[in-house]
């Protein structure tokens, strides 16, 4: 098969020995032996940190810092092969900034859709999130992000950080209630809502709320998955966190509660996505590249991971470019097509 591309564009596709066009007036690529296939879409990095066995400290290096090094991560990225990212939070509208940058063709980066800064309800998840506690302050702070420039909106729920739960209050105090706030203010504005769930009560919830994605769902259960195919939930597993968490588990010998942590996340994550598969729920490969242990550029490790629970090897690409350009909303690149954005690797 060859295509044929016109201004950036899918012109035409056929065997050689159709094509009409005059050979003197276009530049020849011989992909012989090779495979093209549509530029992979990460739908889960943080460039705003590199990853490694630290990676939550990196979030609060200095900002100049931080910036900078989201320009060369952001390349890394490209690298491998990624043309397209979500970029899930960042610090004080960091991932914004590196967005336009790459709209513009300031840097090598791909086309980057940027979340701004996480949502979270106040006493959980990381200081460096937007916090709230009423409704009207989660409404807030979703306009505000959108103001900011915002390209989705991304909410974390997780239970509360060590000593800051008040007597009597709910084990997730991101209730139902807020979470359907949150859907109705996001959806209303017209974006897409992304939910982070990484542990058994969050997982209930998240797959329930009618959020667009469900970010790494490692516990999530049969119950949880049949709700998210009804609600059109889309996974985006990021099963990277945890293999790089145990790499780092052995290579820097961290302590044995961690190190289980990473083997429950293991096992957790891989019989979510097994079960997944099974119950019809769309999947978007996604590896929280500096977002956890994983390191940007190995977007192929993620496939590779999808592939140990089962899915074909042609499904995992399509995680990574047709499934994943739905959720981004990206109609005009996933797929080799005619008419379509020469978005290829
Ligand atoms: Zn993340």
């Amino acid at each position: 098969m060859s295509v044929e591309i016109r201004d950036g564009l899918i012109h035409w596709i056929g065997p050689a020995s159709q094509w009409q066009g005059s050979r003197p007036t276009v530049q020849i690529v011989d992909g012989r032996a090779r495979t093209l296939i549509p530029g992979l879409m990460d739908c889960h990095v943080h460039y705003s940190s590199p990853g490694g066995p630290d990676w939550i400290a990196r979030f609060s290096d200095p900002l100049p810092e931080i910036s900078m090094r989201a320009i060369e991560l952001a390349e890394a990225s490209l690298r491998s092969g990624v043309t397209t990212a979500r970029d899930m939070g960042a610090p004080q509208g960091v991932s914004i900034k590196l967005a336009h940058m790459a709209r513009a063709g300031e840097i090598n980066a791909p086309n980057i859709r940027a979340a701004g800064t996480w949502i979270a309800h106040r006493g959980t998840y990381v200081s460096f999130a937007r916090h709230f506690g009423e409704a009207h302050e989660l409404r807030d702070a979703i306009r505000m992000e959108i103001e900011k420039g915002a390209e989705m909106i991304k909410v974390a729920l997780s239970g509360w950080n060590e000593g800051a739960r008040p007597k009597d209050a709910a084990e997730i105090p991101f209730s139902e209630k807020l979470l359907s706030v949150a859907v109705e203010e996001a959806h209303r504005a017209g974006f897409k809502i992304a939910c982070h769930a990484n542990d058994p009560a969050s997982c209930r919830r998240g797959a329930r709320a009618g959020v667009d994605s469900l970010e790494h769902g490692m516990f999530l259960e049969q119950g949880d998955l049949e709700a998210m195919a009804n609600n059109n939930t889309c996974l985006v597993p990021t099963m990277s966190v945890w293999d790089a968490m145990l790499y780092y588990a052995h290579a820097v010998d961290w302590p044995e509660a961690r190190k289980k942590r990473a083997e429950d996340l293991k096992q957790g994550s891989r019989a979510a996505v097994i079960g997944a598969v099974r119950a019809g729920v769309q999947i978007a490969l996604g590896t929280d590249a500096g977002g956890g242990a994983a390191r940007h550029g190995r977007i192929a490790r993620e496939a590779e991971l999808m592939v140990e629970c089962g899915l074909e090897p042609r499904d995992a690409l399509i995680a990574a470019t047709l499934s994943a350009s739905k959720l981004i909303g990206e109609d005009e690149r996933g797929t080799i097509e005619e008419g379509k954005i020469a978005d290829l690797v």
